[in-house]
This record gives structure tokens, sequence and C-alpha cells, in this order.
């Protein structure tokens, strides 16, 4: 008799061990040097140059044609990245991965130098949503960049190196806390402060000799003085580095899988896509993390405009209106990760609507928040799709929600491009402890993720 019953199962059942790991091993190193937005842009130009990909300018600059099978990427402000493939009939739409390349972090304020008795302190501003007693007592790295006023860009990086010193948040001792309440409460942004000098410069003409001592030593290694670090993008980051977890080695922990994890997986899938009957793409978004604001981010229109320029270099007839028909035509994997069941808080969750860690990708087909608040939801006509591309590509997928109804909930880009008019359904691997400074990823999921996507990419033009 047919089996009726919708069940998921265990990547681990279906696939080879060593293929998984191979694969994770890519993704180690990617995670390990993505540390900001702009070393994911850096990291992935590289994976891009080594497949062959040329920038959008090479091909304006030289007055050249794009054609069919020719691959471009283009870098928006060091901080986003939009690559293609070109293939098939452009005005009829491209098929897309989105994912964004920032992660929950602590930003330097604008003037960060803090003495206090006798310790210099780093003042940070919180970026996205973080739980922040979770980001205390751990060491921090200090990575980004800095520009002069004659432009010239200095890029920091303390803490990452084996050797390197670190910074910390340093919280008060179980001995005399005394603090009672909800832990958003006790737990204020403003005292995200880390210590980050303790020796008083010798110079009798210093009011705080202490953070002195640390504009000396950034000023003898970097050539900075303080209000230099007013024009920069610096921030604290964890620095911990990713390690397997379990005996198994099943389980990737690391800062920043989210949402760097569907960066990876989509920039390889796109990497090693074949035969497309459609032009695909990826884009790699800045600024998900606190609303998708600013001219990286994805309501931005940096992206329309390199779409506008690629068709210009495909010659189309009228490149603007055929720039519409294709974005309205378009399909689109929301790439982001959603929250797996974790066994320890299983109220948070609806358990027959959680995905489950090593399950596979995980397709949700709204976010948002109360009643459905704020959610662009994937018609059914377009699931049917995906379900159809992924069961024929045999990639193991689970479905998946954002918590318990009334629990609290979240959103990801999707809806920045369904009002575009795409067809969008969010579709990343679920994860545990997200936004934390560790969060764990499984391994199968990160290469099903991998699979989904180059399926997707690689969907065949009648399905659409
Ligand atoms: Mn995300
Ligand atoms: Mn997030």
């Amino acid at each position: 008799m047919e089996n009726l019953s919708f069940k998921t199962t265990s990547v681990w059942e279906k696939r080879d061990i060593n293929t998984i790991d191979s694969y994770s091993r890519g993704y180690l190193d990617y995670i390990t040097k993505s540390l900001t937005e702009r070393l994911a842009v850096e990291e992935t130009v590289e994976l891009l140059k080594k497949a062959g990909f040329r920038p959008l300018e090479y091909y304006e600059t030289a007055k050249e044609n794009i054609k069919t099978g020719d691959k471009v990427y283009l870098v928006k402000s060091g901080k986003a990245l939009l690559a293609f493939k070109i293939a098939g009939n452009f005005r009829k739409g491209l098929n897309m991965v989105a994912a964004h390349i920032d992660s929950p972090r602590l930003d330097l304020k604008p003037k960060p130098l803090k003495e206090k008795s006798g310790l210099a302190f780093l003042k940070t501003h919180y970026y996205g949503g973080i739980k922040k007693y979770q980001w205390l007592n751990i060491p921090l790295a200090l990575v980004g960049t800095v520009v002069l006023e004659n432009g010239d860009k200095v890029n920091i990086n303390i803490g990452n190196a084996p050797g390197d010193p670190v910074f910390v948040i340093s919280d008060l001792l179980p001995h005399l806390d005394n603090r009672k309440g909800d832990f958003r409460e006790v737990f204020k942004g403003k005292d995200l402060n880390a210590l980050a000098a303790s020796i008083p410069y010798k110079a009798d003409d210093q009011k705080d000799p202490v953070k002195y001592t640390f504009l000396k030593s950034i000023h003898e290694k970097y050539g900075l003085k303080e209000e230099d670090l007013f024009s920069a993008d610096l921030q604290l980051v964890p620095a911990i580095q990713p390690r397997e977890i379990g005996i198994d080695r099943s389980m990737l922990g690391a800062y920043g899988h989210d949402d760097r994890i569907c960066a990876y997986t989509a920039i390889t899938a796109l990497i090693d896509a074949k035969d497309l009957a459609k032009p695909a793409g990826v884009l790699l978004l800045d600024k998900e993390e606190i609303g998708s604001d600013g001219n990286t981010g994805a309501k931005s229109y940096f992206w329309m405009n390199a779409i506008l320029r690629i068709a210009r270099l495909l010659s189309l007839d009228d490149p603007w209106e055929s720039s519409l028909m294709a974005v309205e035509q378009s399909s689109m994997l929301s790439g982001d990760v959603a929250a797996a069941i974790n066994p320890m808080f299983e109220d948070a969750h609806d358990p027959d609507n959680a995905p489950r860690l090593g399950h596979g990708i995980v397709l949700t087909k709204y976010t948002g928040r109360g009643g459905k608040g704020g959610t662009s939801e994937a018609s059914a006509e377009f699931v049917a799709k995906i379900r159809k591309i992924l069961n024929g590509a045999s990639v193991n997928w689970q479905t998946g929600i954002l918590g318990e109804v009334d629990r609290g909930g979240g959103g990801t880009v999707a809806k920045f491009f369904a009002e575009k008019g795409m067809n969008v359904l969010d579709a990343g691997p679920a994860l545990l402890g997200m936004h934390s400074p560790f969060e764990i990823a499984s391994k199968a999921d990160l290469y099903e993720t991998y699979r989904a996507y180059k399926a997707f990419l690689e969907m065949p033009d009648e399905t659409l």
C-alpha cells in the first residue's frame, strides 16, 4: 500500500559520511575567515575568481557583451555581492538564492575608548538580536576597517591569529551578584564594554594614561589616532575557533553560521551548477540582522541596478523593461537559517512543525510574528514547484516554522524580493543556539542545503 504519511528522515541514513565531511572542510575554512561581511565578500570573491567569474566592470570597461556561459560578479561597497551565470532567456526570469553575510556582534561606538579605575575599555553598541549575557567572559577579537582622511584603508584583525591578545567583557562574580529579574533587564547594552588595556602610559601630562597605552599601541601597529576610530567599521566578534561537535564529529560549532552557512552553500552550488536553463544567481546581502536597510541591504536598489547592467551587457532591447520583466518572473530561495528544535526548550517550538537537526534543508513557507505579520508567505504553487525539484533530486528536506505561535518570531529578506514580484521561499539549514557566539549546525544539513540550492539553480525551464 502507498505510504500516505509525511515523515522526515535523517540525512545521515542516506548520504556517505566521507562526502559530507569533505564538503564541510571547505565550509570550515570559509567560516573561519569570514568574520565580518567585508571578509565574507573577500573570501567569496576568491572562490568566484578561482571558478572563472569576472567582475561586471570588466565587461563594461572592455565594452564586451555578456553571452551565454559567462560568469559575472559585482561587489557593492565591499559588503554585499552578486554573482550570476548567464544562460537561457534573461527576460523569462532568473533563478536566485539570496543569503546575508552580516551576523550579530558588538560594534565599537563612534568614540569607543574609555578609562575607568585604571582600566581601559572599548565601548560597544550591539548589532542585531543578541542575548547579552552570552557575550560576557568570552574571548573577543577586534576586526574591521578604518578609513583615513586620505581614503587609505587600514584593516584590523586582533585576536584571531595564534598568540594574538583578545578582548573580554567581564561579568560580575557570582558571590556579589544579587541582581534579580528578567535577563533582558539584568544585562544592559550600556554595560557591554570590553577590557582593552591596563598599563598606565608613563607621561605626566596624560589624563587617562591607560587609555593612552591603547592609543599608543594602535598608533605603533596601524598608524592610527583616536579620531580615526570614528571613520571605521569595527566589530568585536567571538575569538572562538570553529570546532567539530560531538564524539561523532557530526556538528559544527562556529560564530556566524547565521547566515554565512547559506552564503557558502549558495556560492558553491552556483559554482558547481551545470546545464542551466535560466540565468542563475546568488545575492549576498548585508544589514539583514538590523532590518535590511542601508545601501548594502536587500531594500537597496543596488541589486536591481546590477540586473539592469547585465541586461544592457546582454544587448537586450529596452534593458530597463527587460530587467523589470526578468525580476518579476524570477524564482528565489531566500537562504536563511531556521531554529532547530532544542529538546531542552521544547515548549518554545511546535514540535510537529519544528525542524530537526540533521533532517535536511528546512523549507519555511512563512515567517513573521503574531498573525503572520510581516511575512511574504510563498504561494502553494511555488512551494509545489520547489517540492518537485527537491524530490526529483532526492534532497532531504523538512518543513519549519520559527517557534510556537505567539511565542516571538522573526523575518528574512524574502519579503523584499517578493514585493518586486518574485516567487520566494525561505530555505536553509536549522541551527541550535542561533545568534549566540557559538552557533551549532549539522554537517549533514550543510551538505544537504548545498544539494538543494544546486538542484534549484539547475531547475529545468518547463517546471516554471
Ligand atoms: Mn539570518
Ligand atoms: Mn539572524
